[in-house]
């Protein structure tokens, strides 16, 4: 995009910041109302789709589609009805006033007249060797999406909050035996959470331990993981200060990461866009009470995981991006009709 003619020469009326399921959606419901969206794909091109390989709960795919699949397919689809794809990272946006302005990581600015923010919410992941590897391929962030392949397997959950117990809890639906690994001897759930994972006979815990390694292979997914523990917990602080830990090798048929998303709204900082303390982006409701896409600044759409702490599906997300495309069309209407469209770009 450092080509061509100057980006602030052009009013967009729509950007879409992020090209995973929710901003695919959003754009083809935006390119199928001839408002030619630019969707800005960010750090993770086609987004958290494309890190795992088949996606079964995703409605008309009997069989199951690959994530990657999905992703290429929804790009070509919105892509037909007009919809135009940039590399781009947004590192800043001026939402005073419209139309808005987004500086990208490259030094590139843009304006828009409405803007569909579908940035996702990245999984923490923990640094355990391999994990790039094996991520989709046993290794996973999601119970809900994955958990169905490992019935009969034993499986390790980390983490120690109450996304850790809810995973825990589904995954020994289908799996023989969940082990939780968590670095401390207590856990951050809640109570109710964390006596519904003691009780279950299926669950049990590994205190003051970590993963440290996967092992495994992409044809084979992940066979093994190796855990360390110390009996003061945090493992690996004692190992980078000198101490020794205890260290131990398990046979096990999948892993999930379950230490947290960061949503991807540090760009929306210093605006007037609103967010919960964990920096999902939250939406306003109508005056009829019903929720929404808008978030506090008019002109300004969530969709996907970005504004979803709770459901985090493929499927949500697409629906919300239609959401948040149809919100924005209506947002558009009315400035035409109080006349703003015609905003002159600075020169
Ligand atoms: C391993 C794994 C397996 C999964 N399996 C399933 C499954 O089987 N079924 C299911 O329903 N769900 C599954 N999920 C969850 C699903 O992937 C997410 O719910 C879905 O991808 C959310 O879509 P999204 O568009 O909101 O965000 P994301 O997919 O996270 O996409 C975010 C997009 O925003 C872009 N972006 C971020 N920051 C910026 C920025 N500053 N500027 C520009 N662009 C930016 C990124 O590059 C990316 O393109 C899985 C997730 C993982 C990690």
């Amino acid at each position: 995009m450092n080509d061509g003619p100057d980006p602030l020469a052009d009013v967009r009326d729509i950007v879409i910041v992020g090209s995973g399921v929710a901003g695919l959606s959003a754009a083809v419901y935006a390119a199928r109302a001839d408002l030619e969206p630019l969707v800005l794909e960010g750090p993770e091109p086609g987004g958290q789709l494309t890190l795992t390989t088949d996606v079964e709960n995703y409605l008309g795919f009997p069989e199951g589609v690959g994530g990657m699949e999905l992703i290429q397919n929804g790009t070509e689809q919105a892509e037909r009805f007009g919809a135009e794809f940039a590399h781009g990272t947004v590192e800043n946006a001026t939402l005073e006033e419209r139309p808005f302005e987004l500086a990208l990581s490259n030094g590139d600015r843009l304006r828009t007249r409405a803007l569909i923010v579908a940035s996702g919410a990245s999984a923490r992941w923990v640094g355990a060797e391999n994990e790039d590897e094996l991520m989709g391929y046993g290794l996973s962030t999601c119970a809900t999406c994955d958990g169905a392949f490992h019935r009969g397997d034993d499986v390790l959950v980390i983490g120690g909050g109450d996304s850790a117990m809810e995973e825990a809890l589904f995954l020994a639906k289908f799996a023989d035996s969940v082990t939780i690994v968590h670095r401390r001897e207590e856990l951050r759930a809640s109570e109710i959470m964390a006596d519904r994972a003691r009780e279950h006979d299926a669950i049990e815990f590994h205190w003051n331990t970590e993963l440290e390694a996967l092992h495994g292979s992409r044809e084979e997914g992940v066979t093994g993981a190796t855990l360390v523990s110390h009996p003061d917990g945090y493992p690996s602080e004692k190992l980078e200060s000198g101490g020794d830990v205890n260290r131990k090798t398990v046979d096990i048929g999948g892993v999930f990461y379950a230490v947290g998303h960061t949503p991807n709204t540090e760009f929306l900082e210093r605006t007037a866009v609103e967010r919960d303390e964990s920096g999902y982006l939250a939406t306003r409701t109508d005056d009829a009470g019903r929720g929404t896409t808008e978030t506090a600044v008019e002109g300004v759409f969530a969709a996907g995981d970005v504004a979803d702490p709770e459901y985090q599906q493929a499927i949500t997300a697409a629906g919300t991006g239609s959401m948040a495309a149809l919100d924005a069309e209506a947002s558009l209407e009315t400035l035409e009709v109080s006349g703003q469209t015609a905003l002159e770009p600075t020169p």
